[in-house]
Parts: structure tokens; sequence; C-alpha cells
């Protein structure tokens, strides 16, 4: 509802003068589902507060990296510390090093890893890498995966499979896009198609292991094993983008899940962010020494940056993933979720709405149809329509699900059993008007 005296209305206005769309990230206008987007003031656990003063359970959680909810009193305390001993230094932290430990300590398929600020820049790091490493240019992505926005990962399918992609966003050049090979998620025939016309000049496979940028969309067991198997085959690296699903779906990742299904597997290089900064500008790659060694100053391929490894973000950073690293933390959290997403499908089920939902650790996504999609065209032809009106029925009852279909959803270890139960009886009055 928007108030002649909303906040929200008069902050919108005002931002719009002087901020493009009145954002910092597109998703955050509202664009998709309409209306207003909400100001934030403050947070805390498993809540915001808008600028109305409003309160709403949170399900988006900084879009992933908040995993223990909001102003957790440990890492609070572990970022005033770190504040007190100055922001920046330019000059190595015994902190970063305790946080590469932790990182590797918890993903054992890397030796090495290399701190940056932002998910973009890891993934744009990562296949500069790889391709350094490998003296090749193309790559493989898939389509409804998102790796942040590098020039050459803004890109779309071409119109056949030899063909390479075309730019999805103005100001990307078509020659930046012609090395960019895009596929369809979990089409195994395609994939082996692409790499055997195409496999001597491919660098990496990169992918999102659980696709949280196309709502919530699985990459199968024998996909991931095929792409393994593909990458070893014709000499290119196998690149997980673990910036969502890392430290959000398990302690190891989704490599870790995958790994238990298919023995001995493991990524080349794996992209983290978002939970490993537990909401600051903190990202990573890393890899096999072997590979990582291709990396300034110790070889060829450059990569740098002023704030990366950051005390104040690696002290956030650090207190997040101890925190995480305690025993039946994501057992707690992974049945809080499931217990979110059968609740919710009890809720449609009561007003006759076709639903289903899947969910990994504290990362979930829903439909508001009978079966899950397996790629990014299945998701295209979801009813927008029905969930735009389902999202505008929950926030009116201050519930603050993501604000686009194509978007994952997240449940921190500050919901409560009772905030859950809240946002099912919420979806029950919501899905009657969907
Ligand atoms: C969020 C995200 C990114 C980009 O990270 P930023 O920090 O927003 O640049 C890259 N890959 C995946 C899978 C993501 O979810």
């Amino acid at each position: 509802m928007n108030l002649p005296s909303d906040r929200n209305v008069a902050l919108f206005d005002r931002a719009q003068k002087v901020i493009p769309g009145g954002v910092n990230s597109p998703v955050r206008a509202f664009r998709a589902v309409g209306g207003t987007p909400r100001f934030i003031q403050r947070a805390q656990g498993a809540y915001m507060w808008d600028a109305n003063g409003q309160r709403y359970i949170d399900y988006i959680g900084s879009w992933g990296p908040m995993i223990l909810g909001h102003g957790h009193p440990a890492v609070v305390e572990a970022v005033q510390r770190a504040l007190l001993d100055g922001f920046s230094y330019g000059a190595p932290t015994e902190r970063e090093l305790e946080l590469a430990e932790h990182i590797l300590a918890l993903m054992p398929s890397m030796d090495m890893v290399r701190l940056v600020s932002s998910g973009t820049e890891a993934a744009m790091s990562a296949i500069r890498l790889a391709r350094g490493a490998t003296g090749r240019s193309k790559f493989i992505k898939f389509e409804g995966c998102y790796h942040g926005h590098a020039d050459s990962l803004l890109v779309r399918a071409g119109s056949g499979l030899a063909t390479f992609g075309h730019p999805t966003s103005a100001g990307v050049p078509p020659e930046v896009a012609q090395h960019t090979l895009v596929l369809e998620y979990n089409n195994i025939e395609q994939l082996e198609q692409a790499f055997a016309t195409q496999g001597s000049h491919i660098a990496c496979l990169m992918m999102e292991p659980i696709g949280g940028n196309m709502n919530f969309v699985r990459a199968s067991v024998a996909f991931v094993k095929r792409c393994r198997e593909l990458c070893t085959q014709h000499g290119a690296l196998l690149v997980f983008d673990e910036v969502m699903t890392g430290f959000r779906v398990a302690a190891g990742g989704a490599q870790s899940i995958y790994a238990r299904a298919i023995p001995g597997f493991a990524p080349d290089i794996t992209v983290m962010g978002k939970v490993i900064g537990g909401g600051m500008p903190l990202a990573a790659f890393g890899g096999k020494r072997a590979v990582m060694e291709h990396l300034a100053p110790l070889g060829p391929v450059y990569q740098a940056g002023t704030l990366s490894g950051n005390p104040v973000a690696t002290a956030c950073g650090l207190a997040t993933l101890r925190e995480v690293s305690r025993t039946g933390f994501y057992e707690d959290l992974s049945r809080k979720t499931r217990a979110l997403i059968s609740g919710l499908k009890q809720s449609a089920a009561a007003a006759g709405v076709p639903f289903c939902g899947d969910s990994e650790g504290g990362m979930m996504g829903f439909f508001i149809q009978a079966t899950l999609p397996q790629n990014y065209r299945q998701v295209m032809q979801s009813d927008g329509k029905r969930f735009n009106q389902f999202f505008h029925g929950m926030l009116n009852r201050n519930v603050y699900l993501a604000p686009a279909l194509f978007e994952a959803g997240f449940v921190s270890a500050a919901h409560t059993d009772q905030d859950i139960a809240d946002t099912v009886a919420a979806a029950a009055e919501a899905f009657q008007g969907v």
C-alpha cells in the first residue's frame, strides 16, 4: 500500500533524480513485480524495517550473504574490533591469511585462494586465470546462470550450437561475446556436441552448480559428472561459481554435495562471494596450486585490488565462517528451509494453487506451477503474473521475498520456527489472491 505519507515513495522519488532508476543494482527497483521498493532503515536477526518503520521477515538476506541473520553479536564484535585498528592498509595482514586457511579447510578442492571484493570481480578473474593457464580463449557458460557483469559474461546463446554468443547488454562489443559459448543447463547432448566441435579451444566451463539466478534449478548429478569428464578429456578447466551456493547450501558448498554422488569429484577453480563476506564486500576465487600459480606475482596472469583482503571485510567474513562451522549449523538451517517450503506447499494446496519448490541448506526456490523447471527456458515459461500477485500479497503481510521470479530465496539461522509459521500463515492468505 502506498499511503500519501509513505516515506518509501518519497525517498524513491528523490532517489530517481540522482541515481539511475533510484537504485544501485537493478533488481532492487521492483521493475519485475511493480510497486515501490522499500527503503531499508535497519535490520536485526531475521527482520528488516523500512523507512515507515514497518517490520518485514527478510528472505533475501542481502541476496545471500546474511546467513546468520542481521547483526549477529559475534560478527558485530569482530567488525567493531577490526575498525579500531584501521580500515585499510594496502599491505598483507594475518587476518586475510586466517580467512584463506579457513576457506581452504572447508573446501578441499582448493590449495590456494585469492581474495577480491565482489563476485563479479572473482568470476571475471577466474576466467582470465583459466584462459591464461590453458592458453585458450573460448569458454562455456549456461543460459540462466549469472556470474556477475563482466563484459564476456553478459552474453546469450547464438543462433546455432557452433556459433558463439551475442551481448545481452548495450556497451558490450560483439567481438567480446564471440568467445562465449552459451548452452542450455542440464542438456548433456548439447554439451557433448559443443565439446566435440570446439573442445580444443575451450579454456573453461563455468557453471552455477545450483542455478540461483534463475530462481532455483539444480544441475543433475549426471550433468555435473559429464561436465567434469568432458573438461578433463579436452583439457578445459571446470569452474564452479559458488558465489551463492558456497557456505550457503553446505559448509563445503554445492561441490561437497556433488562429491558425495560422484566419487573423487572436484572442480578446478571455485568462485566464492556473498557468505564469505558476511555482508561486507568480499569475494574470492581459488583452485589447485598448479592453476593458481599462474597468477601475478607468481605467474603472468595479472590480477590486483586496492581493497582486496580488506581488514574489516575479512574480520566480518571470518567471524561469519566461524559461526557456520559449528556442529549442526547446516542441519538446523536445512530443517527450517525445508519446513518453509513444505508449509508453503500446504498453503498453496489449501488455496487450490499449483506449487512446487526445492531447497538445499539455507537456499530455496519455488514456482507457482506443478513441476520444477530444469533450465532457463522452462523458468521463463512459468507464470510471472501469478508470482507477482503472490509477491505483493506477501509484502502486504510484511514478508519480504525476492522481488522477481528469477531469484532464489534465503533462510538464515536467525529465522525462528515461529517466523516460518508466520510466513506460512501469511502465504495461506496470499495464495487466495493468486
Ligand atoms: C551474486 C552472484 C555473482 C556476482 O556477485 P557480486 O558480488 O554481485 O558481483 C556471481 N555469481 C553468482 C552465482 C552470484 O549469485
